[in-house]
């Protein structure tokens, strides 16, 4: 009786392991990683197995047998989930077939952005989007509608309060615009146009973007102390997610400017009280203590340049308006930490590319403001703005609310190094967060933030975006100096299932898709 008993026992054991043990046939099989899945808090050492876009497997080896068309071994490499990027300035990019690659990014480890921030996107997004998908891109994308982009369909460059009419017409566009594709709706209430638009009026429009299931992105209306104010700037933000029902997200969180500084412990406590009442709140943040705009919007008042470039001219050529610009300039100017900290990274006449506004003004004998409108006359001037202190940079950097965001655009070294940046300073060296919180907070959190389905966790049946990058060697090679210098580090992407980068090198693929919510 014993041994039969034992006889089934020992069959039932045999036909269970046979049938746990599956047979796979994969296109892809990455083993001997230490493997960040996204969402756990510790690094774990499994197999990872790819079949056309997805992930068919991920586990322990033992328990499959994998038959593989490609194999990597990523001994002693980090396996991760492909970065996701909430803000970056990529857009132009994308639809320019010598930078669709998309590389800057690539190489940051990034496989997914989100474009169409800072209330500027591109319109019709349809058109875009089908540009996107016919021409290829290097990088998947999620698209945002820009509020400005809308208000400008409607009203131009006015600088009036929004008629009721007018916010019905907006509203029509929004949807629309959600209907094509967008994620949720972007502001950039710090710039003209966006500026002219009061709190009621984003409301309206957010109302919009929460009937869709969209989400609140912000750069707020004030980082510093130019109008509102940097708390204000939070509180009305807050007081958008809280009226018109959806989660919202602040786009590369600082404290900018010596008369701000140190307010972030105000800020969290503000942010974790809205969180308590159930708002949902989150933030990006980029790993730099400078930041880049274009130098009209930094420091030139915004009453100045409403209706246009040709008006703000025009109003500089009067006498009376032309001391008071001045004057504003100035203080604008100051805010910024003075003419020394402010370094032109781009501008038309590249003689002028890595001075600061002080160095040319003491060329041309001139005042920094009076300056400031003969290089703006050339064209468009980006400037990196040095303007953060690290005490607020690392304070944000640990809250768990707080994901990594790049805010690349070119000629700051943030378009090409910010997630290697964070990992190899503030998490290797300093030791801010750890690796897998890092990780977490530039994977899962920020599809859950965007609600990207099915992407940055690595989990049987999701998609197969996968880097693989050196612990000891991934970090940003982009400065001030030379901020076009890709990262270094990264052995591998997977972007849909497609080797984007081997053994370092980008393959010429463009495995990127536009994605649907
Ligand atoms: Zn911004």
């Amino acid at each position: 009786m014993n041994l039969k008993i034992g006889t089934y026992l020992v069959i039932i054991l045999l036909l269970y392991s046979s049938c746990s043990k599956r047979k796979i046939e994969a296109d892809i099989l990455i083993k001997n990683g230490i493997v960040y899945n996204g969402i756990d808090s510790a690094a774990s050492d499994l197999t990872i197995a790819i079949t056309g876009d997805k992930i068919v497997f991920i586990g322990n080896e033992k328990d499959a047998t994998i038959e593989a068309t490609r194999t990597i071994d990523a001994s002693g490499l980090i396996v991760s989930p492909g970065f996701i990027d909430p803000h970056t300035h990529a857009d132009r990019d994308l639809i320019d077939t010598t930078k669709s690659h998309n590389r800057p990014f690539l190489f940051q480890g990034i496989t997914t952005v989100v474009v169409g921030n800072d209330g500027d996107s591109f319109y019709p997004s349809s058109k875009y989007i089908k540009l996107y998908e016919t021409q290829g891109i290097g990088t998947n994308a999620v698209p945002l509608v820009g509020h400005a982009t809308i208000r400008e369909q409607v009203m131009g460059k006015s600088d009036r309060k929004a008629s009721e009419e007018e916010i019905l017409k907006m509203q029509e566009l929004l949807q629309e615009e959600m209907d094509a594709g967008a994620f949720g709706m972007s502001t950039g209430l710090f710039y003209a146009p966006g500026s002219y638009a009061d709190t009621e009026e984003v409301i309206a429009l957010a109302k919009i973007v929460a009937e869709n299931d969209g989400i609140y992105d912000t750069h707020l209306r004030d980082e510093s102390s130019y109008s509102v104010g940097l708390i204000p700037a939070i509180e009305e933000a807050i007081t958008i997610g809280k009226q018109a029902k959806l989660p919202i997200h602040i786009s590369h969180i600082k404290c900018l400017g010596v008369d701000v500084w140190k307010q972030s412990d105000s800020i969290i406590k503000l942010i974790e009280s809205a969180r308590q009442e159930g708002i949902e709140v989150t933030a990006n943040q980029y790993p730099y203590n400078a930041s880049a705009t274009s130098l009209k919007a930094a420091v030139v008042p915004r009453w100045a340049e409403s209706g246009g470039e040709d008006s703000l001219f025009i109003r500089y050529k009067s006498p009376q308006l032309k001391q008071r610009i001045l004057a504003e300039t100035r203080k604008n100017i100051t805010r910024r930490g003075g003419p020394d900290k402010l370094l032109i990274v781009k501008i038309p006449d590249s003689s002028l590319v890595n001075k600061s506004l002080l160095e040319i003004a003491q060329e041309l004998k001139i005042s920094p403001e009076e300056t400031v409108f003969e290089v703006i006359k050339k064209g468009y001037v980006r400037v990196a703005s040095f303007n953060m202190n690290p005490y607020d940079i690392k304070n944000f950097m640990r809250q768990d609310w707080v994901v990594t965001g790049s805010d690349g655009n070119t000629g700051h070294p943030r378009k090409y190094g910010s997630f290697p940046r964070k990992f190899n300073t503030y998490i290797r060296k300093e030791k801010i967060i750890d690796v897998a919180t890092f990780i977490n907070s530039s994977t899962s959190k920020t599809a859950e933030i965007f609600g990207i389905p099915k992407r940055g966790i690595l989990n049987k049946g999701y998609y197969a975006d996968i880097i693989i990058f050196s612990p000891e060697t991934f970090q940003d090679k982009a400065n001030y100096k030379d901020a076009f210098q890709l990262a270094q580090g990264l052995e591998y992407s997977i972007i849909n299932g497609k080797i984007s980068v081997a053994n370092g090198k980008f393959t010429n693929q463009l495995n990127g898709k536009v994605l649907k919510k």
